[in-house]
């Protein structure tokens, strides 16, 4: 008989998570005013709001903890840090920041100008904030087949090579500060990049004279999609697709709370020394001092650790295949998915249940509402309360997919989770077709409305 999959790690420490009553939960999203940012964590049973910097750390990175040396400058754990980076990245030089967005802004300060163009696959929020913040454009290039749901395609993430050179065409090079590849894809729904496709990538930005720069937050599970999907890698380890991923890149920025497993933290690494030079007073200026950044000691050395860790096939496979093992559950029960699974969200397909609710009643946002008076499971929507207004008529967008995002922690729940889990959204979906009432905005803030909008019944 063949044996069943099983988890690579054993459990050492558990924190108590609560249930409650459907009448309790329903007194408590009307104090949130429907928005389940607004929730507190201890009226929370399962939280898939998102999988950044809510993993549990193993016992090797908690150690790490203890040994992080706390000098101002040169620490012992920012050399650890940097010797890590270098031997799985392949970087020599590299920034400490706080998270992801201010890698970015400590990038982006060094590069990117009033006019200039970043052409990209579908950029991730904070990116795309920090490119408009300074009056440039993010270009959107990623393959059409990443925009329908149910269409199967190994490599959703991939850059659309055609539209690429198009834009490298239309703008001179002084104009397109660099291409950024975001691996895996967030905002197609954690959809990988070929090595193929970041290789075609890679010989364009040459061919034109144009930097590649990797968004990395989910660099190791890209990786694991390359061995399991794309020909010719099923032998190799993740640390060597890792670092042949690496080789068709100048630059990267990192959120270390996806893929690197620690709880805050991020970086930015580079191959020029001039540009490590220039960004590093923007570093000094917002972060702090170059060996340390935005973060402790004992933080770099966890995320030495983390990045370690993050970038085994055993760990992969155990975080991978639960993520799967929820969506396989779902599409047995026939709720409407995005497909094929992404490597750290299954996405719900919110318009096709909600018949009923019209767009203007937000079908995502009520669907995450009933599944928390459910079962008190939080997800998050990415639909029109999140595609916000049009910043010249202040019309709300209503994007095509109106989404229902179930975020994975990384070693955090078990199969046993994914159950209820699942077994909630099919309560929701046999009574879809009663659910004919959904939110209206009665307050939202001017941008970024999302996170603290004020919803009522519609
Ligand atoms: C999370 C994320 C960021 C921003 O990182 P933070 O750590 O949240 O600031 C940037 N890009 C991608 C692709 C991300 O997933």
């Amino acid at each position: 008989m063949e044996l069943p999959f099983a988890e690579s790690y054993k459990i050492k420490m558990v924190e108590t998570i609560k249930k409650s009553t459907r009448e309790e939960r329903e007194q408590w999203i009307k104090d949130a005013k429907y928005n389940l940012f607004n929730l507190k964590s201890d009226q929370v049973f399962i939280d898939l709001l998102t999988d950044s910097g809510t993993g549990a750390m193993s016992d090797k990175q908690w150690s790490a903890l203890m040994t992080g040396d706390e000098s101002y400058a040169g620490a012992r754990s920012y050399y650890e840090l940097k010797e890590t980076i270098e031997k799985i990245l392949g970087f020599p030089y590299f920034l400490p920041t706080h998270q992801g967005r201010a890698a970015e802004n400590v990038l982006f300060s060094a590069l990117v100008k009033e006019g200039d163009v970043i052409p990209g696959n579908s950029h991730f929020d904070t990116t795309k904030g920090h490119i408009e913040f300074r009056k440039a454009t993010a270009i959107d290039c990623t393959i059409d087949e990443a925009f329908e749901t149910q269409k199967i395609h190994p490599f959703k993430g991939n850059i659309d090579l055609d539209k690429l050179e198009k834009v490298l065409q239309e703008y001179p090079k002084e104009k397109i500060p660099f291409i950024c590849v975001t691996v895996t894809c967030n905002s197609s729904g954690g959809q990988p990049v070929s090595i193929e496709n970041l290789k075609g990538v890679y010989e364009l930005s040459k061919k034109y004279g144009v930097p590649t720069m990797f968004d990395s937050a989910r660099f190791a599970e890209n990786a694991y999609f390359i061995k399991i999907r794309e020909e010719g890698y099923a032998d190799k380890t993740i640390k060597e697709i890792v670092r042949e991923m690496y080789q068709y890149a100048d630059m990267m920025t990192m959120s270390s709370k996806k893929d690197a497993i620690v709880n805050m933290g991020g970086f930015t690494a580079m191959r020029d020394a001039e540009l490590h030079r220039k960004a590093s007073t923007f570093n000094i200026m917002f972060e702090g001092y170059v060996t340390y950044g935005g973060m402790s000691g004992r933080d770099m050395s966890a995320l030495a650790a983390g990045l370690d860790e993050g970038t085994e096939f055993e760990y992969l496979e155990t975080r991978i295949k639960q993520v799967e093992y929820l969506g396989d559950k779902l599409m047995e029960y026939g709720i409407p998915v995005q497909r094929p699974i992404g490597g750290h969200a299954v996405f719900v397909d919110a318009k096709k249940i909600l018949c009923n609710v019209p767009k203007e009643e937000f079908q995502a946002q009520t669907l995450g509402v009933e599944l928390y008076l459910e079962a008190g499971i939080r997800g998050v929507e990415i639909g029109a309360i999140l595609a916000d207004r049009d910043p010249v008529t202040r019309e709300n967008r209503y994007p095509e997919l109106e989404l229902l995002r179930l975020a994975i922690p990384r070693r955090v729940y078990t199969n046993n989770h994914m159950d209820v889990i699942a077994a909630a959204l099919k309560n929701v979906f046999d009574r879809r077709n009663e659910i004919n009432k959904g939110l209206k905005i009665t307050w939202e803030a001017p941008i970024m409305r999302h996170f603290t909008v004020e919803l009522d019944k519609a």
